[in-house]
């Protein structure tokens, strides 16, 4: 589907023989999605290096951190390790896009001069892909590894309560429409925060350790620990960890999701907070993220902007919510008080309340 002419390889070949008759039709379709998201990621890095020879291209965002559903786009980010000056990355936005138009069957869209250059590639849905394909192609993006690699770890730590949270929430945040950056609303990855930092700094005793202010083991280097200004150092042995960090929160994931829904309806202070995985409840004024006034000027994009703050655990300067409208944030609220009122009254009939909650 992707190169026309060529027949891409059977990928299910490994796959199915390995599994149950009962466990194929659902886990061949999971194994599916992951081969076939390597095989797009070798393919296009094929392709880039005739571009750029020493050029890697690494997955981040849910297809490299187990967040991923059925219809999640890939997110790749293209790192060239030469010792010559590289392109520019709007001319590699350029040429790459000219040269995936004429190789590959995807649409196509460059975005030379966007704030961060990307590629946008696309294909529709067909009878072997039902959800198609979408993959955005930034370059030389180490913090989003860097990111994708801490939720990674924050996963690892407690894989069935931390994962089932995450993948409900984000089922339920795109049945609900409110998973949309680009129409006010909040992205996937804003939501991940938030279940972070609920798991690690709301509740009592926390489900998480926060992996970014447990010292490193052996004195690392000012170098190694920093990426430019931004410190990306978070304890990443997660062998170790999960020898040693035993939580005394016994929570079931259900039992967590209600009080997550209660939580952010009503408890969490939007007007004067700012969550923070790294360092906890910040305050807006110190941060300068302030929602009425941008200096002596009342500024209504700077307002717009800080709605709702959520830190970015290495780029501390940033607002991963700055896309949350006053619309958009009065939705997502009365989205939370909908769930919470759900599940408050009617615990006795779980299913039927989740069901209904992502109707
Ligand atoms: P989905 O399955 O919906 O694609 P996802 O887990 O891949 O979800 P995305 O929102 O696509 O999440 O984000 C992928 C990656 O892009 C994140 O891991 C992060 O590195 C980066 N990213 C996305 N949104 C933002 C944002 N608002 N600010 C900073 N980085 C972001
Ligand atoms: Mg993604």
């Amino acid at each position: 589907i992707i190169l026309g002419a060529h027949q891409p390889p059977n990928l299910f070949a490994n796959a199915s023989s390995m599994m149950q008759p009962s466990q194929r039709r659902h886990m061949s379709r999971n194994l599916f999605l992951s081969e076939l998201s390597q095989y797009v990621r070798k393919l296009l890095e094929k392709l880039t290096r005739t571009i750029e020879p020493e050029s890697r291209l690494l997955s981040f965002g849910s297809t490299a951190n187990g967040f991923s559903l059925r219809n999640s786009d890939m997110d790749l980010c293209c790192l060239i390790d030469s010792d010559q000056p590289p392109l520019a990355a709007s001319d590699l936005v350029t040429m790459l896009g000219d040269l995936l138009e004429r190789e590959t069957k995807f649409h196509v869209k460059p975005l030379p001069y966007a704030r961060i250059p990307i590629i946008k590639l696309s294909l529709g849905p067909s009878q072997g892909l039902p959800y198609g394909i979408a993959c955005d192609i930034g370059f030389e993006n180490r913090l989003a590894l860097e990111n994708t690699r801490l939720l990674l770890s924050y996963a690892s730590v407690d894989p069935t309560r931390v994962r089932t949270m995450v993948l409900f929430l984000k089922v339920w945040s795109k049945r609900r429409k409110i998973n949309s950056p680009y129409r006010g609303t909040l992205s996937s990855y804003g939501y991940v925060l938030l279940v972070i930092y609920f798991l690690v700094h709301v509740k009592n005793p926390p489900v998480l350790p926060n992996l970014q202010q447990i010292p490193p083991l052996r004195p690392i280097s000012h170098e190694d620990m920093h990426f430019g200004e931004h410190n990306i150092w978070f304890f990443d042995d997660i062998e170790l960890l999960r020898q040693r960090w035993r939580s005394s929160n016994t929570q079931s994931v259900a039992e967590l999701l209600i009080d997550f829904f209660k939580y952010y309806s009503r408890d969490f202070s939007y007007n004067t907070g700012v969550a923070s995985i790294r360092a906890g409840l910040l305050k807006k004024e110190s941060k300068g993220w302030l929602n009425d006034f941008d200096g002596s000027r009342y500024s209504e994009t700077s307002r717009d902007r800080n709605r709702l703050c959520i830190e970015d655990p290495f780029e501390t300067n940033y607002n991963v919510a700055r896309t949350v409208t006053k619309d958009g944030l009065y939705t997502i609220r009365g989205e939370f008080m909908r769930a919470s009122r759900i599940l408050a009254t009617r615990p006795e009939r779980a299913i039927n309340a989740l069901a209904q909650l992502c109707e």
